[in-house]
């Protein structure tokens, strides 16, 4: 089977195409029809496994299906300031795989009109907040920068549909888990949207099926 077959948008299907991914690994064998189906997701997926394109081209084919004409990502508030308002979040413990993941997010959605951000600790913030205001579908984030722009009260979690967490047990490993539990906490205010979460790690302790009980509903366990 191949790429080609697939029902994703066609504009998808060319970037898929250009960056020369032919077949699907077997993580993006199993984990994108779950994913493009909506359901939630935790599989058990190792570095240089395709994890990235599994949850980046549902994430991309979604914003192609459902994107409203005009609809717009970034809203003023009432200082004149503005609040982006992204529709997919993923998050990653590193500044260095966060970048990693924003590359490979703006080549897959080359020429679609989809815009990945990325936003990450341990550099200014400036240029972050300013690439935000830009517009944003695809946040792409380390949980303890992202929540300190949400405190600046410069993006909004409220209609985020569809979160993916890459590396969840490095992230607890980090210290990120009070970070992600308030991110979560976020994305949960009101309006009350349906949110599918997919959670990708390469172990599973305790901590990590703790956070797949209380994050993910009725998903579906893969391991490859
Ligand atoms: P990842 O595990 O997502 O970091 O991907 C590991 C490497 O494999 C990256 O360089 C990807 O660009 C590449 N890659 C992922 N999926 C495919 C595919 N289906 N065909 C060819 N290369 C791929």
């Amino acid at each position: 089977e191949s790429f080609a077959e697939t029902d994703f948008p066609p504009a998808l299907k060319t970037n898929i195409e250009r960056c020369k991914y032919v077949k699907p690994t077997p993580i993006q064998r199993h984990a994108i029809p779950i994913a493009s189906a909506g359901r939630d997701l935790m599989a058990c997926a190792q570095t240089g496994s395709g994890k990235t394109a599994a949850f980046c081209f549902p994430i991309i084919s979604g914003i192609l299906k459902n994107r409203r004409p005009g609809f717009s990502s970034v809203v003023l508030d009432r200082g004149g300031g503005t609040v982006s308002y992204p529709t997919a979040l993923i998050l990653s413990p590193t500044r260095e795989l966060s970048c990693q993941i924003h590359d490979e997010a703006k080549k897959f959605a080359h020429q679609t009109g989809v815009k990945a951000v990325v936003a990450y600790g341990g550099a200014p913030i400036f240029h972050q907040l300013r690439n935000l205001e830009k517009g944003v579908d695809i946040l792409v984030a380390t949980p303890g920068r992202l929540v300190d722009i949400i405190e600046r009260g410069k993006v909004s979690l409220t209609r985020i549909e569809i979160l993916a967490l890459d590396e969840a047990d490095r992230m607890l490993d980090m210290g990120f888990e009070q970070q992600i539990r308030k991110i979560v906490e976020h994305m949960n205010m009101p309006p009350p949207g349906v949110r599918q979460t997919m959670l990708f790690s390469a172990t599973f302790p305790d901590d990590i099926q703790k956070l797949a009980s209380d994050f993910l509903s009725n998903y579906i366990f893969l391991s490859v």
